[in-house]
């Protein structure tokens, strides 16, 4: 838990947000801005500031997040159409959010390669 982490303070229930899942290393839920139809971030209950932060010690956390993306996925409708995960690092990554999020994006034909 970091008090100054928008994310931390969103597990903590001190900043709301549109829950889609919880389980007890993972949450997920709507972006406030989102890109597409389906935009769900998921990210892990511990303070992971990026994926240069992961390593063996918390690596379970990276797999609960992964899980829980795949059975939103399911539960959203995406898996047969198909969806895209996305983890940005850092400032040229476009990281405007200093806690690991996986972005989910679906419901519409996305473009390739990105901006
Ligand atoms: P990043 O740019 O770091 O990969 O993604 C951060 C994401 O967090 C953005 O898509 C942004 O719209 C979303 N976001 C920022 N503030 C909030 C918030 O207060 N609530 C929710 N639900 N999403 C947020
Ligand atoms: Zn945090």
């Amino acid at each position: 838990m970091s008090e100054n982490c928008l994310f931390c303070n969103i597990i903590s229930g001190t900043v709301p947000a549109d829950k889609v899942d919880e389980n007890d290393l993972a949450l997920a839920f709507r972006d406030i801005n989102p890109q597409a139809p389906a935009h769900i971030l998921v990210i892990p209950k511990l303070h992971i500031a990026s994926t240069l932060e992961l390593n063996d010690d918390n690596s379970q956390y990276l797999q609960a997040v992964t899980q829980m993306a795949n059975a939103i996925a399911k539960n959203e409708d995406l898996s047969d159409q198909g969806f895209r995960w996305v983890i940005n690092t850092g400032k040229y990554g476009g990281q405007t959010v200093d806690h690991l999020h996986l972005h989910i994006l679906g419901g519409r034909q996305l473009n390739w390669p990105p901006g």
